[in-house]
C-alpha cells in the first residue's frame, strides 16, 4: 500500500474527486488515501488556500492527485497550480492526446503527447505597472529549464518507442528567448540520433495540428504555447474531459486534468471524470502498478465504446454517478 495526496479543488472538483477515488477503490488500487479541501472555495471557508496539513501531506507522500482549482481573472491571488509547479519544481508537464476509437471526431488518428515546460516563460508573473497604460511582462527562458524538458522528451520519446519530437517555439519574433529554447532543442537533438526532430512556429503549429494531427508525434515547448496548443489537442480528441496530465520533478509528481474547475456545470453532476481518472491510471503507471492501470483503463474503454452511458460532453446524458458506477460495473 502506498499513500497519495488528494486535493479536491474547486467547482467540478469534488465531483470528479470522489469518482475517481470510488472508481480506485473498487479496482483495489493499492493506495490508502489522504484527502484535502483545498482552492478558493476552501480560503472563503478557512482562510487558506491550501491547508498547511495538505502541503505536509504531498511532502511526505511525494505523489498528489489533484483537482482543478479556480483562479481569479485579472486580479487576486496567484493561479496555486503555478505555485505547486514551482515550490516542488514539478518542471516538467506531460499532456498525452490520443484519439479514442468509441469518442467519434473529425481526427481519428490523433497521437499526440505535448511536453510542456512548467516552471517559467510567461509565468513567473512577473509584470510591472510602467505608467497607468503601460504594462510589461517578464518571459524567463533558462538554459536549466530549457535542457531538462527537452531532454525529458527525447528520454521520453526513445523509451516508448515514439518516431519524432518537434520543438514548438516562436523564435522569428522572440529570437533571444525562444532563440535560446530552439537553439538548445537542437544541441540535444544531436544526441539522439534515433529520434527524430523538427522544429515549427506556434502558429503554424495551430494550422497543421487541426489540418493534419496525424503528422505530430511529441511537441516540446515552452510553457504558455504548451498551455493553449495542449488544449487545441483535447478539442482534437473530444474535449477537455478527456485530457490528462501530469507534472513531474525531480522529488515530487502531481497528476491532474488539463482542464479548469469549469465553473458554467459545477454541481450539476455532469462532469466527465475520465481526464482525472485517466491522470490517476497515468500516477499509477508512474509507480509501476500496471495492471491496475489497465484494468481502469479497459473499464473506461468499454463503456465509451457502449456509448450509452455517456456524460453530456459526449454527447449522452448520464450523470457524473452514473458514468463512474457504469465504469465500476466493468471492472
Ligand atoms: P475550464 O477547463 O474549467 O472549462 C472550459 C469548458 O470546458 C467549460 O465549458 C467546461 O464546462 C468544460 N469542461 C471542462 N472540464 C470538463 C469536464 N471534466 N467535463 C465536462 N466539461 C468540462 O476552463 P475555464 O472555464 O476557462 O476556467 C475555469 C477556472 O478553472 C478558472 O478559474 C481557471 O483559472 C481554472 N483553471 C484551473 C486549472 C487547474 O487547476 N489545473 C486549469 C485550467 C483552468
Amino acid at each position: 500500500m502506498k499513500t497519495i495526496t488528494v486535493f479536491k479543488g474547486d467547482g467540478i472538483g469534488p465531483e470528479i474527486t470522489d469518482a475517481v477515488i470510488s472508481i480506485l477503490k473498487a479496482a483495489h488500487a493499492p493506495l490508502t488515501y489522504e484527502i484535502f479541501n483545498v482552492g478558493a472555495a476552501e480560503y472563503e471557508r478557512n482562510g487558506a488556500l491550501i491547508p498547511n496539513d495538505a502541503f505536509v501531506s504531498f511532502e511526505k507522500t511525494h505523489l498528489l492527485l489533484k483537482s482543478p482549482i479556480t483562479t481569479p481573472i485579472g486580479k487576486g491571488f496567484r493561479s496555486l497550480n503555478v505555485t505547486l509547479r514551482n515550490k516542488y519544481n514539478l518542471y516538467a508537464n506531460i499532456r498525452p492526446a490520443k484519439s479514442n476509437d468509441a469518442v467519434k471526431t473529425p481526427f481519428p488518428n490523433v497521437d499526440i503527447v505535448t511536453f510542456r515546460e512548467n516552471t517559467e516563460d510567461l509565468y513567473v508573473g512577473i509584470e510591472t505597472q510602467i505608467d497607468r497604460n503601460t504594462v510589461h511582462a517578464t518571459k524567463i527562458i533558462t538554459r536549466t529549464a530549457s535542457e531538462r524538458i527537452i531532454r525529458d522528451a527525447f528520454i521520453y520519446a526513445r523509451k516508448k518507442k515514439r518516431h519524432k519530437v518537434t520543438c514548438v517555439h516562436k523564435a522569428n519574433i522572440l529570437k533571444l528567448s525562444d532563440g535560446l529554447f530552439l537553439s538548445i532543442f537542437k544541441e540535444i537533438a544531436k544526441e539522439f540520433p534515433d529520434i527524430e526532430s523538427d522544429d515549427k512556429i506556434v502558429d503554424n503549429v495551430c494550422m497543421q495540428l487541426v489540418m493534419h494531427p496525424e503528422n505530430f508525434d511529441i511537441m516540446v515547448t515552452p510553457n504558455l504555447y504548451g498551455d493553449i496548443i495542449s488544449d487545441l489537442t483535447s478539442g482534437l480528441i473530444g474535449g477537455l474531459g478527456l485530457l490528462p496530465s501530469m507534472n513531474i520533478g525531480t522529488d515530487y509528481a502531481m497528476f491532474e486534468a488539463v482542464h479548469g474547475s469549469a465553473p458554467d456545470i459545477a454541481g450539476m453532476h455532469i462532469a466527465n471524470p475520465t481526464a482525472l481518472l485517466w491522470s490517476a491510471c497515468m500516477m499509477l503507471e508512474y509507480m509501476n502498478e500496471n495492471e491496475t492501470a489497465a484494468t481502469i483503463r479497459h473499464a473506461v474503454d468499454l463503456i465509451l465504446s457502449e456509448g450509452t452511458t455517456l456524460t453530456p460532453d459526449l454527447g449522452g446524458t448520464a450523470k457524473t454517478e452514473e458514468y463512474t458506477t457504469a465504469i465500476i460495473a466493468k471492472l
